[in-house]
């Protein structure tokens, strides 16, 4: 496949369109003045090959898609015990919703919604002396970079703004679903929310998923073959949360989506891949990501389907 015309004709597509219906997230300040037309995109294989084009070396705010990467170290490290406290089926709702979470009483419907996702926060607290640095550490490990870091900017916006989520996992507490304290678990969350990455880094880290669960490179094991075949499926039912259906649809691989713009996805035993245009749609993905990957599945006519 020759990904480097394909990728280089992808952006000449992108960058010749206009992105008039997507819009900056104003729910967390820091994130509105980020310039609406970056647009990068890289794909690596995995027989080593990297390509990267337009913004694809400046780093942004990686938000929901570093859930992945906390999800994946609390299944590297109990196993199937975490699915007692948080499901598997897509919610069909906004990342951030609070109705579904009260009526099933405040078990959250997958890791990858916001309120799965403290719930991970919840159990890395709970099983690890030093949570933070575990967590930070394992990701620079599985990124093999150990200048990964979150930014402090994005992380105080974030604690001064999340009110939806200071809701959620008040809720969450009533239910008796959180076990630490609600101001710790929030702290970590929106610490691992504020990583930062290029989409270099990005899908560099995302190969751990097409590469069967071995850090790319060292085949260091992260996960097993089968966690790493589950995890997958999460992402492809609830990486978009209630737009996993249409991504799947469109694009046909496994993958997760932030509010900062970013997109990482992969295609098991070929490639990751990643893109990041800040602009969203009504479901908080990137509207030009979205089209970006599309174009490469359909352009290149490989997917997981
Ligand atoms: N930090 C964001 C939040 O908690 C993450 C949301 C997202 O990227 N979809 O709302």
């Amino acid at each position: 496949m020759d990904f480097k015309n394909l990728l280089n004709r992808i952006y000449a597509e992108i960058k010749s369109s206009k992105w008039e219906d997507g819009n900056l997230p104003d729910y967390i300040p820091e994130l509105k003045h980020i310039n609406p037309d970056k647009f990068g995109m890289s794909l690596i294989t995995l027989d080593g090959k990297n390509y990267g084009v337009g913004d694809f070396q400046e780093k942004f705010s990686l938000q929901s898609i570093a859930k992945v990467f906390a999800f994946t170290l609390v299944y590297k490290d109990l196993g199937g015990k975490v699915f007692e406290r948080v499901g598997v089926e897509p919610s069909g709702n906004p990342f951030n919703s609070l109705i579904q979470l009260e009526q099933e009483r405040g078990f959250p419907r997958n890791p990858l919604i916001n309120a799965g996702a403290l719930v991970v926060c919840d159990m890395i607290i709970e099983n690890f002396d030093t949570p933070e640095k575990t967590l930070f550490d394992f990701i620079r490990k599985i990124a093999r970079n150990s200048s990964i870091d979150y930014n402090s900017s994005v992380y105080q916006s974030e604690k001064n703004a999340g009110h939806r989520n200071r809701a959620m996992i008040h809720l969450m507490k009533s239910f008796g679903t959180i076990k630490n304290d609600t101001d710790k678990v929030l702290d970590l969350y929106f610490k691992l929310c504020s990583l930062e990455m290029n989409t270099e880094e990005l899908s560099q880290t995302f190969l751990l998923y097409a590469n069967e669960g071995k850090i790319y490179g060292s085949d260091e094991r992260i996960l097993t073959k089968s966690q790493t075949k589950r995890t997958n499926a999460i992402m492809q039912t609830c990486g978009f949360y209630d737009e996993a259906g249409e991504f799947t649809f469109r694009v046909g691989l496994p993958g997760k989506s932030g509010v900062g713009g970013g997109i990482a996805a992969v295609h098991p035993g070929k490639y990751a891949v990643a893109t990041w245009s800040p602009l969203l749609n009504k479901k908080g993905n990137s509207v030009a990501g979205m089209k970006a990957l599309e174009l490469l599945t359909t352009k290149s006519g490989w997917s997981v389907f």
